[in-house]
């Protein structure tokens, strides 16, 4: 079996400013022209690509860079951007391979572009020099994803309908890898209908190049001093573009249900959120206090790496959406701990692929002052900072829906998805598609000939009061605890498999007590006079705990199978989706799609 890269720690771009210019000291070679970085940009790419143009006209454009280097190409568009009344979805992916860390591009753009709009914005959402797929929501239509590491490589794992490339790499001599005819022969998979490029060079190897992936070429005049540069048009047989949809019904509120449905409203799509309890979020995510976390594992497969990706993912989308909406948001540090000393030195090991210098990871051995106030019995563990816990999520939720005019069906229970007379509507699913079943509690019902292999996992948590400050941070092994601000704090959960009873047991707040005491110090065993409420709810996993996202049948997708890590992996899950209604560049791997796809088990 192909073995999908972990995420790993990527080193910084190395430079040097000289005057109001910036030299890569990898390359040997300038980000940008002497005679102005945010003019050439402009020049080369955004004008002879015709980009304001295409935001006149299009719904969405997808734009892929090669080599994001200080952001100049990225500002550019933004100014385009802005300058056009238009409701255009932007989708900007860019790679590279020398990423620079917030302060040395703020370093740098203050030495070469000085202030700009749109610069501190894009800065304070970029991710940490981790290599992968990020995505980023500059603003509701405006996606940014980045791709750190090696393009040659990556390229083939990359899925989108590219409408604009701007190449922009250091020069070929200096930068061969990012030139090759191997990396051009992957843009006639990628290339859009109408699909155009730019590039400062014209080289006779990139011209060639072009050409052979299906590219019209045409020399322009270059910027400033540089008398040729090279532009292109995709002329090759014409691609069967994806077809956007402009509107989707969504079946299941819960947090899967509710991040599609507000992620496809906010990129224009008409969305009908169906839901057979009484209001959204009411069955697994009614959870009181989920957290937001990865799970620091010897796991280098493709389940460790969505559970990062999916975790920079949702922090950044939860904090964009509590700035406006009750979510309960919170950031906080969370203790993965070490139960054992062979655990301890597993983390270890995981944590220096991604290497210890992040500062969001930091190890935390036995008698640290991080652990002070927990059991001798804790063997170390991993400081997480930040993650996250949402404590107003069904009221968040349901407001937010209603502010973005989301029309949300309840107590309408779908339970056929062949029948005629669909959700009384009488139109056949044909009619109603596309159609997104977020529902895992009925999902293999309404399939009956895929093989989606649910399994329901009852789990219980248990309210505590009395918790006062003894909880610095969320401790997390099996299961977590974390903490309110009135002192109390939610011990969760246990874990039944196959099971799905409501019922609240004695004996299971009796466990999550249990968890209580052999992890804080003074708490003794059996504090029963402590609990003040308990929860139940039922996680849904599928048999090798990757979730279902991805089409079942044409019009038809599944976006389920969340396990116990629906608040963590449900907004990206759903922006995969959404993404793949609109056309619009996926935020994973395409191997990693592959392993999330609902028809695998057959
Ligand atoms: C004890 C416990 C602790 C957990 N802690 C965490 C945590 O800390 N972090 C984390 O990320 N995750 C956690 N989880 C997991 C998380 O709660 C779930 O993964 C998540 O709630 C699943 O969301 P969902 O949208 O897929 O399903 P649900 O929230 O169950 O929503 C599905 C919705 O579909 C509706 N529905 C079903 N059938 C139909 C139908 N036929 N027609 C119409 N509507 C239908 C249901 O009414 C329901 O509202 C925990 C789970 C448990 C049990």
């Amino acid at each position: 079996m192909k073995r999908i890269p972990w995420p790993e720690a990527i080193a910084p771009a190395a430079y040097k400013i000289n005057d109001d210019t910036v030299h890569s000291t990898i390359f040997d070679d300038p980000y940008f022209s002497k005679s102005g970085g945010l003019a050439e940009k402009r020049h080369v790419f955004v004008e002879a690509n015709h980009v304001e143009d295409r935001f006149r006209r299009s719904k969405k454009v997808t734009i892929l860079e090669f080599g994001f280097g200080l952001g100049l190409n990225l500002l550019c568009t933004l100014d385009a951007y802005g300058s056009v009344d238009s409701d255009c979805v932007l989708d900007y992916v860019a790679f590279e391979k020398y990423p620079l860390t917030k302060d040395q591009l703020r370093e740098c753009l203050r030495a070469s572009i000085g202030k700009h709009a749109h610069a501190e914005s894009v800065i304070a959402k970029l991710p940490p020099l981790i290599s992968g797929f990020h995505r980023i929501i500059l603003s509701p239509k405006i996606i940014l994803t980045l791709i750190y590491g090696d393009a040659g490589s990556a390229i083939k794992e990359l899925d989108a309908s590219v409408d604009v490339f701007y190449l922009d790499g250091f020069s070929p001599k200096k930068n061969e890898d990012l030139w090759s005819p191997h990396l051009f022969a992957s843009f006639r998979r990628l290339a859009a209908t109408g699909a155009s490029f730019s590039t400062y060079s014209s080289a006779g190897a990139v011209r060639r190049g072009m050409a052979h992936a299906g590219f019209d070429t045409q020399v322009k005049t270059g910027f400033a001093q540089k008398k040729e540069m090279l532009v292109g048009v995709f002329s090759d047989k014409v691609q069967t573009n994806r077809q956007p949809v402009d509107n989707v019904r969504i079946i299941g509120g819960g947090i899967a249900g509710c991040s599609l449905a507000l992620r496809a409203s906010e990129l224009g799509l008409k969305v009908t959120l169906v839901d057979s309890g009484r209001a959204v979020m009411g069955q697994g995510s009614s959870n009181p206090l989920p957290l937001v976390r990865p799970t620091i594992s010897l796991d280098f497969g493709p389940r460790g790496q969505l559970s990062w990706y999916a975790y920079f993912y949702a922090m950044r989308l939860y904090r964009m959406w509590s700035e406006t909406q009750a979510l309960g948001w919170q950031e906080i540090g969370a203790i993965q701990l070490a139960q054992t000393g062979e655990d301890y030195s597993k983390m270890r090991n995981a944590l220096k692929v991604l290497s210890l210098g992040q500062d969001f990871l930091k190890c935390v051995e036995q008698g640290s002052s991080a652990l002070k106030g927990l059991s001798a019995r804790i063997s170390g563990g991993v400081l997480i900072s930040p993650v996250g816990q949402l404590s107003k999520c069904q009221t968040g939720f349901a407001e937010a829906l209603r502010n973005q005019s989301i029309e949300v069906l309840t107590q309408i229970s779908l339970s056929d998805l062949d029948r005629g007379d669909f959700l009384g509507e009488r139109r056949t699913t044909s009619e109603v598609l596309p159609l997104v079943l977020a529902n895992p509690q009925t999902a293999q019902r309404l399939v009956p000939a895929v093989d989606l292999r649910l399994q329901p996992i009852r789990g219980q948590s248990t309210r505590v009061k009395g918790m006062g400050k003894r909880l610095r941070f969320a401790l997390c092994g099996d299961g977590y605890l974390s903490a309110l601000d009135d002192g109390s704090a939610w011990s969760s959960g246990t874990f039944d498999l196959n099971d799905e009873s409501e019922e609240i047991r004695a004996k299971d707040n009796l466990l999550n007590l249990n968890r209580i005491s052999n992890w804080v110090d003074s708490i003794g065993s059996g504090r029963n006079d402590l609990v003040t409420e308990s929860w139940v709810g039922v996680r849904y996993a599928t048999y090798d705990r990757m979730p279902h996202v991805g089409s079942l049948s044409q019009g038809v997708y599944a976006l389920t199978g969340l396990g116990s890590k629906g608040f963590t992996w449900g907004p990206l899950a759903a922006e995969v989706i959404v993404s793949e209604l609109l056309g619009l560049s996926c935020p994973v791997e395409r191997s990693i799609k592959k392993r999330m796809s609902p028809l695998r088990f057959g």
